[in-house]
Formats: C-alpha cells, sequence, structure tokens
C-alpha cells in the first residue's frame, strides 16, 4: 500500500492527526491561529513552564554552561546541573539514586530494556503508556498483560507464572493513567509484588508534582512510596520542563548508565534544562507547590461539577485529567472542533490511543486556570456534546 493511501485511509476513518501551531506560552490561554483560546490539553499542571523562577534557572544555566550540552553523558556530556539535579530527584522519591534521560519515552524504554531481559517476566497494565510497551518489547523479556486495574486477575496470572519461573519478575503500571486520569491500585501491588517476589516499577509521569501532599506522586498519595522499587517520572508535565528519570537503587542506576541504550547513545539534556528543572523541583516541594495542589483541586472540582450536573458523569479522581466520554472518532473530533471554534482549546483523543469505541474529550486542568473559565468550559461542553449527538 502506498503512503498516500495509507493517508487516505486514515482520512476516511477520521483517524488522520495532523500537527498545530500555538504562539506564545503554555499559560490558561494561549494563542490558536492568531486567536486566544482557553487551554485545556496542557500537561503544565501547576504552570511552572511559565514560573519566573523556572524560566530564570534556565536563562542563567545557559549563559554560564551553554544551549546545549555537547555531548552524550559517557563522553561529554555530564555536566554539574545534571548530577545536582539527579541528588535532587533521588532525595526527592528517597531513593539511592537518580538518573536523567531525555523523554519519559527514552526513560521506559531505556529503563525496561536495561534491566530486563530474556527469562524475565514483565506484569504490564493494559492501559500502560505506549512508552512502557515498546520498552517491554525491547527488552525481549515475556510480558504478560493483565486487564486495567485487575489485581485479582493479576494474581492469576503470577500464579500460573508461577512454575516456570527462572528470571526477575517485574509489574509495571502507570501511577496515573494518561487517558482516564484514574490511579494505579498500588497498595494492592505492592502486597502482589511482595507475595510472590517481584520488583514494581511505576511510570509517574501525570504524578509527579501533583499528588501526595510533598508533590512526590501517586506512591505518596496512595503512602506506599517506599515500596516502589523502580520510580520514573517525567520533568515535562507538572515540573514544566522536559525529560525524564528513573529513581532506584544505587546498582540499577550504574547498570542503566552501562546498559541502557537512549541514555548511552544520545546527547544528554541541555544544562539549562536540568537547572530548570531543578527550580522547578524546588517550588513543588515547597509551601508554594502545596497551594498550587490545592489549586489545581479547587480548579477539577469546578470543571466536573459543571459536567456532572448536566448529565455527563467523569470519574472522580484527585488528578488533572478529566476524560469526557463520547465513543467513535468522528463526533469526537467534531466536538473538539465546535469547542475550538467557541474559544475552548481541548483535544479529542482517538485509536490508537485509545481503544476503538472509547474515544474521548481529555480535558486536562492546570492551577492557573480561573474556575470561572472552568465553569464556562464545562457548559460549553455540554452543549456542544448535545449538538453532535443529534
Ligand atoms: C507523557 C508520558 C510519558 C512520556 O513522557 P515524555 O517525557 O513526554 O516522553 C511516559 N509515560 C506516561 C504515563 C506519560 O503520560
Amino acid at each position: 500500500m502506498s503512503w498516500k493511501s495509507q493517508l487516505d485511509d486514515l482520512e476516511a476513518t477520521g483517524l488522520r492527526r495532523t500537527l498545530r501551531s500555538l504562539s506564545g506560552a503554555q499559560g490558561p490561554y494561549v494563542k490558536l491561529d492568531g486567536r486566544p483560546v482557553l487551554l485545556l490539553c496542557s500537561n503544565n499542571y501547576l504552570g511552572l513552564a511559565t514560573h519566573p523562577l523556572v524560566i530564570e534557572a534556565l536563562c542563567r544555566a545557559t549563559v554560564r554552561y551553554g544551549a546545549g550540552s555537547g555531548g552524550s553523558r559517557l563522553i561529554s556530556g555530564s555536566m554539574d546541573s545534571h548530577h545536582q539535579l539527579e541528588e535532587r530527584l533521588a532525595a526527592f522519591k528517597g531513593t539511592q539514586r537518580a538518573l536523567l534521560f531525555n523523554s519519559g519515552y527514552a526513560a521506559n524504554c531505556g529503563i525496561l530494556q536495561g534491566l530486563f531481559g530474556e527469562g524475565d517476566v514483565i506484569f504490564s497494565d493494559a492501559l500502560n503508556h505506549a512508552s512502557i510497551i515498546d520498552g517491554c518489547r525491547l527488552s525481549r523479556a515475556a510480558t504478560r498483560i493483565y486487564p486495567h486495574g485487575d489485581v485479582q486477575a493479576l494474581e492469576v496470572l503470577l500464579k500460573a507464572e508461577a512454575p516456570r519461573r527462572r528470571g526477575r519478575w517485574l509489574i509495571v503500571t502507570d501511577g496515573v493513567f494518561s487517558m482516564d486520569g484514574d490511579l494505579a491500585p498500588l497498595p494492592q501491588l505492592v502486597e502482589l509484588k511482595e507475595r510472590f517476589d517481584c520488583l514494581l516499577m511505576v511510570d509517574d509521569a501525570h504524578g509527579t508534582g501533583v499528588l501526595g501532599r510533598g508533590g512526590r506522586g501517586s506512591g505518596e498519595h496512595l503512602d506506599c512510596l517506599e515500596h516502589i522499587d523502580l520510580h520514573m517520572g517525567t520533568l515535562g508535565k507538572a515540573l514544566g520542563v522536559t525529560g525524564a528519570y528513573l529513581a532506584g537503587s544505587t546498582d540499577t542506576v550504574e547498570l542503566l548508565i552501562n546498559r541502557a541504550r537512549s541514555f548511552v547513545f544520545s546527547t544528554s539534556l541541555p544544562p539549562g534544562v536540568a537547572a530548570a528543572a531543578e527550580a522547578a523541583l524546588e517550588i513543588v516541594t515547597a509551601g508554594e507547590g502545596e497551594a498550587l495542589r490545592r489549586r489545581l483541586q479547587y480548579n477539577r472540582q469546578s470543571l466536573t461539577a459543571v459536567l456532572n450536573a448536566g448529565g455527563v458523569a467523569v470519574p472522580a479522581a484527585p488528578t488533572p485529567i478529566v476524560p469526557i466520554a463520547v465513543g467513535a472518532p468522528q463526533p469526537t473530533m467534531e466536538a473538539s472542533r465546535r469547542l475550538l471554534e467557541q474559544g475552548y482549546f481541548i483535544q479529542g483523543i482517538r485509536p490508537p490511543t485509545v481503544p476503538a469505541g472509547s474515544c474521548r474529550l481529555r480535558a486536562t486542568i492546570m492551577a492557573n486556570h480561573e474556575p470561572q473559565d472552568l465553569e464556562a468550559a464545562g457548559r460549553a461542553v455540554l452543549k456542544t456534546l448535545a449538538g453532535v449527538a443529534e
């Protein structure tokens, strides 16, 4: 099949994606095609991408160390700002060490490929992020998928696998699931991992900075942070910058430095980015972070209360992600388009990001949204959904 006909197929089934161009910073409002729209699909949950201290740290370190790192970490690209941030991240998660990666995608691929291999078994939640799925493939370990959040089904799989056990076992899960905004049943997974002698890896891309009293993520929120063996998190969402990390034991970090291909064979993060992430982390762990998290929760309520009152039930979760179910791709994208016309930028989500038939509008909340803007957005969603259903 030609590339053109593949594109035509995507178009015909309502699955073709295209890029937009935003001008201006990731604030509550963003300029799209020259017009300000309420931004309801940014991962900049705490507004730190535009925080003056974060920007200042980025500028200062850039002036001092230059724009780029000049190499991979193992050659010339391992700078003070990388090491300093890694120490801060290890302290943040309460682990011996931490290691930076250039993105969450690169981290999941590198961690799973670097630490697991043939003879090992990875038990993975059915709704885990695509980067975990790809990391499982790269690792060559056997992968067993358990139905989303279903600890009973996972237990059955673990029992079935037991007689054949050879290598290492890992349970891997998103802490906050990116498309539904729900939490993994971490305490129950900890119970299973202890009973079956597995490791537990949590991808807290959406939980880091947002959940827990100190912003330490889903593990802190569910009171089991110290039972997680491999903490993966990103710097590009609530921390407002870019990049990712693994926090774990000295041995895992040292082995990844040697084995993780996405770490070894890639230019390291710009030093300014590392310094900016450190400044963001400082805000997240301080009183200001707590205030931003409270604001975020309040803002989530402002939107969900309007939706629920209007008969569009959205799941209750303490996360910034609000999934609004539609179903088929065409009405989902039509609703997204009509909302944009009214000044509300809410992404429609289709396969392969979510299973067929579960297309949705996915709204994400920021701490610096105004509650009345979110209420207005909720009313616009209700009206628009009623319109596309006709
Ligand atoms: C966003 C995300 C990633 C990828 O992180 P990037 O830094 O954007 O590459 C990985 N896992 C989950 C659960 C995510 O939501």
